[in-house]
């Protein structure tokens, strides 16, 4: 099989998994708490699969932007373990602060940090974003001009944040307050809660496309470096411990159900999407807006299956 039919037929196996997948969008509801993803186009669909070479295997909408929400706390995390791997002193602060174990709860749920005394379970749980974020904004210059400055690196292309977006995230932060003012009482926030849900708020309201976040999350499928600029984004052990993150609790509390069907580390985002990392292989994202009941795209979820199963590109 020649390199050219290799590309042919994988094109083709997009449009079947598309195909197979776009149809249960409509059995998933569009997320509301704002009007940029209650307005949004439930019909939309995108799914995207870059190679480390670099060749883009793309169908439906996949140059078309949206909120990436909380897929933005894999690259904040980055940042944080970025500046960790730099300073001893940060790595303790990011890793006494913030726990690595699944959560089994809501991603914006209060009651385990009350229980827990502040720490958040893990770093793709609101509360763990935020400490996150309280980190970065002791330790950076200014950690939205950092990320974006890092997200715009690995897509290729300068990203912007929606700051319509960002507004409303911040009108609608009543939880997140809530989250942040806990952690305070438990002396597990070091700036002021507004500085915190502004920072969570901006990184939210970062707009990709699937084809931008599928090529950025090669460098995690690739022992940290970006396959694009050999650049070491992160160090080899350091990329595959975000990629444990993922899989453990990328996927709200449906983690479990994305290893057993999927098999791949992802994260998804309360717009739609999920960027998912095929190891050595490819870089992913898959864009439909209506979520299940868990938060995460449905039809997202039904062609990452179709997908992981068709190449066998299941890590286990
Ligand atoms: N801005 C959302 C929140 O914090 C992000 C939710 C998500 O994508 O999971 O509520």
């Amino acid at each position: 099989m020649t390199a050219s039919d290799t590309a042919q037929d994988l094109d083709a196996l997009l449009e079947e998994v598309a195909e197979v997948a776009r149809p249960t969008a409509r059995q998933g509801e569009l997320a509301d708490y704002i009007p940029a993803l209650r307005d949004e186009d439930p019909d939309c669909f995108g799914l995207a699969m870059v190679d480390m070479d670099g060749t883009e295997y793309v169908v439906g909408d996949v140059d078309r932007p949206f909120a990436i929400q909380s897929i933005s706390k894999v690259f904040s995390l980055v940042l944080a373990m970025q500046k960790a791997d730099r300073a001893e002193g940060v790595k303790k602060e990011l890793w006494d602060r913030v726990g690595v174990e699944p959560s089994g709860d809501p991603f914006n749920s209060l009651i385990q940090l009350e229980r827990e005394k502040g720490i958040p379970r893990n770093p793709m749980i609101n509360a763990g974003a935020l400490v996150v974020d309280d980190v970065l904004l002791g330790h950076c210059e200014n950690p939205r001009e950092e990320m974006k400055a890092l997200v715009s690196e690995l897509a290729g292309e300068e990203v912007t944040i929606d700051e319509r977006v960002a507004d409303a995230e911040e009108g609608t932060s009543g939880r997140n307050r809530a989250i942040a003012y806990l952690m305070q009482s438990f002396d597990n926030l070091h700036h002021t809660v507004d500085e915190v849900i502004d920072a969570y708020a901006h990184q939210c309201a970062v707009q990709m496309t699937a084809r931008q976040l599928a090529r950025a999350s090669r460098f995690l499928a690739n022992d940290g470096v970006d396959p694009a600029t050999g650049k070491q984004i992160l160090r080899p052990p350091l990329a595959r411990r975000v990629a444990a993150i993922m899989l453990t609790t990328g996927t709200y509390d449906a983690a479990g159900e994305f290893a057993f069907d999927v098999g791949l580390p992802c994260k998804s985002g309360v717009a739609g999407a999920i960027m998912a990392l095929a190891p050595d292989r490819y870089g992913i994202t898959v864009w439909s807006p209506p979520l299940d009941s868990s938060g995460n795209s449905r039809a997202g979820h039904v062609a990452l299956h179709e997908l992981a199963e068709r190449l066998e590109l299941s890590i286990f």
